[in-house]
């Protein structure tokens, strides 16, 4: 039986843990300190890194932890990852006996160029995925590396996950991107109810992630290109109708930007 644990780090990111069998898989660890008060709290080992992307919110934990755990490191080979030791571009499988996991890596570029996601078919029954800053809790990640071509290929890719499949997104933006996600969609009531659930949720102290495929394509502007309400609102920024998804997602994005 796998727990996953989230770790949150800095303001608002998650490192997530993979936990089985008194060891443990840790997912962008931006931060040592969270990691290493788990394992010293529980007697788990740490047994394997993933990073999603190089930004320091997700790696500037590793060669802390790599101190004292020598253990394998897979991140994107297109960036730079402190310790890596086994790079990845999409397509891979990679096994972590220790806690029964097979991951498939599935290259997302956009936010960074490199930029890759971690899938689990099986876990828990319904499938996991860890895709760090590519897609958010109705939102997707900033542009600073790729074109938003290239992300909404990304975004593509994830959206094609069967829907049950639960998100495991890096930050705790969730409530902000519901705002402007309700600018884009002002008639939608599954973003509506999402905002409400979301609130209180914030309110409470708790943690809007995992979110899942069914929701996000249900409630996030990003992933829903060919919505009539998402198009028209990709319209009026354009000043004509979009030509393709690409076009409406590239205007969404852009004002996302300065909303
Ligand atoms: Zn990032
Ligand atoms: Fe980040």
């Amino acid at each position: 039986m796998i727990e996953i644990l989230a770790l949150p780090a800095f303001d608002d990111n998650y490192i997530w843990l993979l936990r089985a069998a008194g060891c443990v898989a840790v997912v962008d660890p931006g931060d040592a300190v969270p990691v290493l008060g788990h394992l010293a709290k529980t007697g788990d080992r740490l047994c394997a890194i993933f990073a999603t992307h190089h930004h320091g919110d997700h790696v500037g934990g590793i060669a802390e932890l790599l101190d004292r755990f020598p253990v394998p490191v897979f991140g994107p080979a297109l960036e730079n990852i402190p310790g890596m030791t086994h790079p990845q571009s999409g397509g891979e499988h990679i096994e972590v006996p220790e806690i029964g996991v097979e991951f498939e890596v599935i290259a997302v570029p956009g936010h960074t160029r490199g930029h890759i996601a971690y899938y689990e078919p099986s876990l828990a029954g319904h499938g996991a995925v860890f895709c760090g800053d590519t897609l958010f809790g109705a939102g997707c990640g900033r542009l600073f590396e790729g074109t938003p071509a290239q992300m909404y290929l990304s975004l593509t890719r994830l959206a094609a996950l069967p829907a049950s499949t639960h998100v495991y997104c890096a930050h705790e933006y969730t409530q902000s991107n519901l705002r402007f996600a309700a600018a884009v969609e002002p008639g939608s009531i599954a973003v509506k109810q999402r905002s409400e659930h979301v609130a209180e949720s914030r309110a409470a102290g708790r943690a809007t992630i995992p979110t899942s495929i069914a929701l996000e394509l249900d409630t996030n502007p990003f992933l829903r290109w060919d919505a009539p309400a998402v198009r028209a609102a990709a319209a009026s920024r354009l000043g004509h109708a979009p030509l393709d998804a690409v076009e409406t997602f590239t205007a969404i994005r852009e004002w996302k930007n300065h909303f």
